[in-house]
């Protein structure tokens, strides 16, 4: 039975309302791309949306956000959008996060959805973006835009296609250096140029964008292509359409792997635990004095001030305040440059072992890498999903996905 609001799409042959329904599908971005996005899946029937975005609404996102209005300045951008959608169609339920995409989403959340869409302007969020949803499984469409060129990419949950470090050149490598962390890579690139869209661009990619996506959903690959491994470029100013697939380098230094978490031991779920005790119950569990936790995310233990000498304890993941002042630490005793101590790795001696996941900053449904030993190669690593559920109850109530 199909309800007035889904009457003429539901009069297309292959149209599946109760598919639409079933939907689930993670936005991260909520700027002029992300707007469009989400108005589309909302006004579809789009039955859950969850979106991220760590900013907050200014007066220059009002020309080219459907979403927003001028009494929203300065509320968090996700949460403004999540309204307005709902108030756009009430059976689409949106949940907002507010925060970086890594730090309010582990992998666990990207194994729950169908779809995860890019609607970010910058390479270091992509690529965080592409890890997490290959790591789980999820298709990945990713949209960008210039004043007048708009893109879209599909990049498969299946690991013999191109991904999103596949497509980067030697110069945007470079760029990308693993001396930095994401996040602080992410932070720079957050302020480094910006790039003048237009509506005009954001609605033309959004369209095309959720286009995919509902074919996707489909299953009907012969009826709806989905151009996996492929660009759709609009070009605005000389109103050209062109498809290309994508290269895929056979030395691409970060292909993701879909991997299914394996079941953790028992005591994770009973126990609200700490690190140390996640680890101590994997070691048990397998039989493996040495196994080691490999984190998705480096842990700060402290900061050294470079000048003078002294340290502050940390133990938390870095995470950006959001600002272009947010660059290296400043000594709180000299004003001198302080430097962090990262590890990614739990040997169970760490100075934040005794702290929770959730205390040092790992959202909920993040998967770890267990190895027998930290020596071991990245094969004999297993995916364990970490203990906990989100707050969000519409979140909380979500299986992962039977992919395949
Ligand atoms: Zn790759
Ligand atoms: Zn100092």
């Amino acid at each position: 039975m199909t309800s007035e609001r889904y009457a003429q799409p539901a009069s297309v042959r292959w149209w599946r309302e109760d598919l639409l329904k079933d939907a689930r599908a993670v936005v991260v971005g909520a700027g002029a791309l992300g707007n469009e996005v989400v108005k589309n899946l909302a006004l579809l029937g789009w039955g859950t949306v969850v979106l991220i975005d760590f900013d907050r609404v200014e007066g220059g996102n009002l020309g080219k956000s459907v979403l927003f209005t001028d009494k929203d300045i300065g509320r968090p951008k996700a949460e403004v959008a999540r309204s307005a959608a709902a108030r756009l169609n009430p059976d689409c339920t949106v949940v907002a996060l507010h925060g970086e995409l890594r730090t309010v989403a582990g992998a666990g959340l990207f194994a729950r959805m169908d779809v995860a869409f890019g609607c970010v302007d910058n390479a270091a969020a992509r690529v965080a973006l592409g890890q997490l949803a290959g790591l789980a499984g999820c298709l990945f469409v990713d949209g960008g835009l210039t004043s007048w060129e708009g893109a879209v990419r599909l990049y498969a949950p299946d690991d013999t296609r191109p991904c999103y470090v596949c497509t980067l050149t030697e110069e945007d490598l470079s760029d990308l250096t693993l001396r930095h962390s994401c996040l602080a890579y992410a932070r720079r690139a957050q302020y480094g140029q910006g790039v003048p869209t237009t509506v005009l661009g954001a609605s033309a990619v959004a369209a095309l964008m959720v286009q995919q996506a509902v074919k996707w959903i489909h299953h009907d690959p012969d009826a709806l292509p989905v151009r996996l491994g492929e660009e759709i470029r609009l070009d605005l100013a000389h109103d050209q359409y062109a498809r290309t697939t994508l290269p895929r380098r056979e030395d691409c230094w970060l292909h993701p792997q879909a991997a299914s978490p394996a079941a953790a031991p028992d005591a994770w779920a009973r126990t609200a635990t700490d690190w140390a005790g996640l680890l101590g119950s994997w070691r048990d569990a397998t039989n493996e004095p040495d196994a080691v936790l490999r984190l998705p995310m480096e842990i700060n233990a402290r900061t050294t001030c470079l000048a003078c000498g002294s340290t502050r304890p940390v133990n938390h993941v870095q995470e950006s305040t959001g600002g272009p002042e947010d660059g290296p630490g400043r000594c709180a005793d000299c004003g001198g440059r302080t430097v962090p101590d990262l590890s990614n790795l739990v040997t169970g001696d760490e100075p934040w072992a005794l702290l929770s996941p959730g205390d040092t900053g790992f959202p909920p449904w993040s998967w770890v890498e267990a190895d027998p030993g930290d020596t071991a190669d990245a094969d004999t690593a297993v995916h364990l999903e970490l203990p906990g559920l989100p707050a969000e109850p519409e979140l909380a109530r979500l299986d992962p996905r039977r992919r395949g």
